[in-house]
């Protein structure tokens, strides 16, 4: 069985405040006699559920064609936290086992919101702390259904930097709703665009 954890990428879809509203415009229409329909598309990467490339946050950093494609593929554990504003920390996953764990997928309430088109005004983030001894266990990707990783007005992103610097990779925006906690085959690779600061993904996983 498959669960998409994807959002879907609609005009009305919200995006970060400020960030380019995601457009469809077409160009052909077989309605009008032309042999195809042709759209032509204006979207931010990071419409929808998407990765970052290390380029979204760091000059020297690797565009979305150029992100390592390994963590984006593989075992992931689906874990459900409550919080709904706030970094998450150890304390959040109080009698979590993550042995055996290669990607973590943290479920929030944020996911059980029914309407895309409304930003979230609170979402769970992560911590630097919790980066870092969950790359020290060999984690290799963390995905959220939030928005960032790092809190709404965070000028220096912390979290974002910490996944570069231990190697790792994020997935934002993922739409956890009705997936059971526990583990799966994750696939969910980034497009190859060059130049790019990040890439939607279509995000599923595959039951074991
Ligand atoms: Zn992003």
């Amino acid at each position: 069985m498959i669960y998409d954890i994807t959002r879907t990428v609609r005009p009305s879809i919200a995006v970060w405040p400020g960030d380019t509203p995601f457009t469809i415009v077409p160009t052909l229409s077989i309605a009008e006699g032309w042999a195809v329909n042709l759209t032509a598309l204006t979207l931010s990467p990071h419409t929808g559920t998407h990765a970052d490339a290390y380029f979204h946050y760091e000059q020297e950093g690797a565009y979305a064609a150029a992100m390592p494609l390994e963590p984006y593929v593989g075992r992931a554990r689906v874990v459900t936290v409550s919080k709904h504003d706030g970094a998450l920390t150890k304390d959040d996953f109080a009698g979590y086992d993550f042995t055996g764990a290669e990607r973590i997928l943290i479920h929030s309430p944020v996911s059980d919101a029914l309407d895309d088109s409304i930003f979230p005004d609170q979402f769970p983030y992560m911590s630097v702390e919790l980066i870092a001894e969950w790359a020290a266990q060999g984690i290799v990707l963390i995905g959220l259904d939030s928005p960032s990783f790092d809190e709404f007005s965070s000028k220096d992103l912390p979290c974002h930097h910490a996944l570069r610097k231990y190697g790792m990779v994020n997935l934002e925006n993922l739409a956890l709703r009705g997936v059971p906690d526990g583990d799966y085959e994750l696939i969910a690779l980034p497009l190859k665009l060059d130049l790019v600061c990040g890439s939607p993904v279509r995000a599923v996983l595959r039951t074991l």
